[in-house]
């Protein structure tokens, strides 16, 4: 549901977007320390932000999101001079019932430099549900609570726009260190590394957390946690212990069949997940999936859990040009079904009906918007339609498993990682591996219609079903 929302929003948002392309000034680090005052459910933030300047003339103006409840007490440079900066809470643009506290820095960053400044900030916490995002219940308790970019519970360099932040968010990954301090009775968990955990004064407890991989978002969750540990699975939950076993068992057995087809990780690192409150909503980094209890006790739904791990396998794609399509996303999600359907015998099929839905799927968007019928997979980063990336990529991922065989399928999947995990690679590297790895079809005409022109729609408004798509593409290649 979240995603057919902000679908609709980046659509109608698409056409601006271009205009506010590259804003030039990315977080390239955090060093937040947080503290909480339970009683009084407020949090105490120091946050120390190196900001990169990525164009080629000298900003002189930082702008900052804070939740609306959240003051800047105040900002200063690395060597402890105050800054001068204005803050005032205000609409957002493009999502006028929501508000955040926006401060604007004046401190002079350098083209291709980067500075650091500390923000010394604090208050509430009381979720964004008044905007309609029913998820964000986010609130500073000793039960739950839950730090996140959703409500900008840290400063993130934007304007009051979510497309303006979105966009910023993607521009450019941050590693971060987290030193947050709670009473001892509380756990603090973060899909970073655990550096130190150690005893503070009044019988807290000061974790320190450093980010195992470039993040887009920090995410805290803190609760009277119990933590199961497996090789592969960091697992932090609230009672449900049954299904944390299950949970670690069934990541296990998925994570040993990727092996088996895709070769080892070159550098392995566990996957955390945490469990959160009731109806706060999925999130998922690369390293890090938040799941709410709902789908953390209902054991039958891996499917996040396992699009999750199949990620650990991709590279990192970087185009030459304009923004990546991500089709990585369809590639997880069929390769969660695949592994549902290979670990489950009752679930045969699984992923011919997963195709379909999508294509029915596709249909419904391409009728309530027909201009979406013109666009390219290549282009759906550049318009900002990656939720389409899950969905369009699945069924071309699809029709090339059932095409070209398994054997073939995965060894081109486990090579493309092998080959360029150091690197990283374009969608074009991509489809000439694939050429490469597959020549005993033609791979040509099928990534024209698929990948750089919007043939596969013709397809989908034909209503035709993933059988039939198979099978024009094995005649295609007989002729
Ligand atoms: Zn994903």
């Amino acid at each position: 549901m979240k995603r057919t929302l902000t679908f609709a929003l980046l659509l109608i948002l698409s056409a601006g977007l271009f205009a506010q392309n590259h804003f030039p000034l990315v977080a390239d680090h955090y060093q937040l320390e947080l503290s909480f005052d339970f009683p009084k459910e407020t949090l105490k933030g120091r946050c120390q932000m190196t900001i990169l300047n990525q164009s080629d003339s000298a900003i002189t103006q930082i702008p900052l999101l804070l939740y609306r409840l959240l003051k800047v007490n105040s900002v200063k440079n690395s060597d402890g001079d105050e800054l001068k900066f204005a803050q005032s809470v205000v609409q957002f643009e493009d999502r006028t019932k929501l508000q955040a506290n926006h401060i604007l820095v004046d401190y002079e960053i350098p083209p291709h430099e980067s500075k650091v400044i500390h923000i010394d900030y604090g208050g509430h916490l009381l979720g964004y549900t008044e905007t309609g995002w029913r998820y964000v219940t986010d609130r500073i308790s000793p039960e739950f609570t839950l730090i996140r970019m959703d409500t900008y519970a840290y400063p993130l360099i934007s304007q009051p726009s979510i497309s303006f932040l979105i966009n910023n968010l993607r521009q450019h990954l941050f590693n971060y260190d987290i030193v947050v301090t709670v009473p001892d009775t509380l756990v603090v968990a973060n899909g970073g590394r655990l550096q130190s955990r150690t005893p503070a004064p009044d019988n807290q407890m000061t974790y320190h957390y450093s980010s195992k991989k470039p993040a887009w978002r920090i995410d805290i969750a803190i609760s009277p946690y119990s933590q199961l540990n497996t090789e592969v699975l960091h697992i932090f939950y609230l009672n449900d212990e049954k299904s944390a076993m299950r949970i670690a068992e069934s990541g296990a057995n998925a994570m040993q069949q990727y092996t088996q087809w895709w070769g080892g990780l070159q550098s392995p690192e566990a996957v955390t997940i945490i469990e959160t409150e009731k109806n706060s909503g999925g999130q998922a980094d690369e390293l890090v999936i938040l799941l709410p209890e709902e789908s953390f006790s209902n054991i039958n739904n891996f499917h996040n859990l396992y699009h999750e791990l199949a990620h650990l396998w991709h590279v990192f794609i970087r185009e030459n040009e304009g923004i990546s399509p991500r089709w990585e996303e369809g590639l997880a999600d069929f390769s969660a079904y695949l592994i549902n359907e290979t670990l489950y015998e009752e679930r045969a099929g699984l992923v011919k009906r997963a195709a379909n839905n999508n294509l029915r799927r596709l249909k419904r968007d391409f009728e309530r918007n027909p201009a979406l019928q013109n666009i390219p997979l290549m282009d759906y980063g550049n318009h900002r339609l990656t939720n389409l990336s899950y969905v369009q990529p699945m069924v071309m991922f699809s029709v090339l498993y059932y095409w070209v065989g398994e054997e073939v399928f995965h060894n081109t999947i486990g090579g493309f990682y092998q080959e360029y995990i150091e690197t990283g690679a374009s969608t074009k590297d991509f489809i000439n591996y694939w050429k490469l790895m597959a020549a005993s079809v033609n791979l040509n005409g099928f990534f024209e219609d698929w990948i750089y022109t919007p043939r596969f729609a013709e397809f989908v408004m034909e209503e035709k079903s993933f059988d039939d798509i198979l099978e024009y593409y094995i005649n295609s290649t007989q002729q």
